[in-house]
């Protein structure tokens, strides 16, 4: 599929690009000489938290991180990715048809020797949802490659690479809610789990955007 990219910010048209055109983020692995968006470069993940790089174009953090995300990952507040700058962030979120363009599906076959899934709950679906979400605090979780993502100071919603409306926002976020309940369930103590999810349901509401914002 061949379509228009949005205007790329300085820091991501100096990175290189692949024959379609799409700029090749930091992050990705470079196989026989082609960027393959599926993997992972080895040691890139380490590096984007030890020296606090940005995940898409590698360039220093300041002290905004911003976290391309889906909107489950609103719920739970856990990304599986590092962040990246702000204008980076916003602009993956506008290119990448996988986060934007509903009924894409991830190609999953013919992924290199040796690729494994990012730690926790992989979601391979597209919810044709995904938001910037950006904060001041984050961490790394103590021997799980997932992300605690703190409070945000702004959360931008996109949806077919264009902010999204309010409704579209909560059918992302409530059609994950069956997987999220279903991980919940299997929880040591269900019910505190599942009384947990609620709350943090209700909190991720209060983040949508507003009402005849598109
Ligand atoms: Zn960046």
């Amino acid at each position: 599929m061949t379509r228009a990219l949005p205007t790329p910010p300085p820091r991501i048209a100096r990175l290189p690009r692949n024959r379609s055109g799409y700029p090749v983020p930091w992050f990705v692995a470079w196989i026989d000489g082609t960027p393959d968006f599926r993997v992972i470069g080895t040691g890139k993940l380490d590096d984007a938290v030890r020296f606090r790089l940005c995940w898409l174009c590698g360039g220093h953090l300041g002290a905004n991180a911003a976290f391309v995300i889906g909107p489950m990952c609103a719920v739970n507040r856990v990304s599986p990715e590092p962040p990246s700058h702000r204008d980076c962030a916003t602009y993956a979120v506008r290119a990448c048809p996988f986060l934007t363009t509903p009924g894409m599906r991830r190609r999953d076959s013919h992924l290199p020797e040796g690729t494994t899934d990012p730690d926790g709950i992989m979601i391979c679906r597209n919810p044709g949802v995904a938001l910037v979400w950006v904060s001041r605090t984050w961490r790394m979780q103590p021997h799980l490659r997932l992300f605690d993502v703190g409070d945000p100071t702004e959360t931008l919603w996109y949806a077919e690479s264009r902010p999204a409306a309010r409704d579209e926002a909560l059918a992302g976020i409530d059609s994950g809610m069956p997987l999220l309940r279903a991980e919940a369930e299997k929880d040591p103590r269900p019910r505190a789990a599942l009384v947990e999810l609620e709350l943090q349901y209700e909190r991720a509401l209060t983040l949508l955007p507003d009402a005849g914002a598109r």
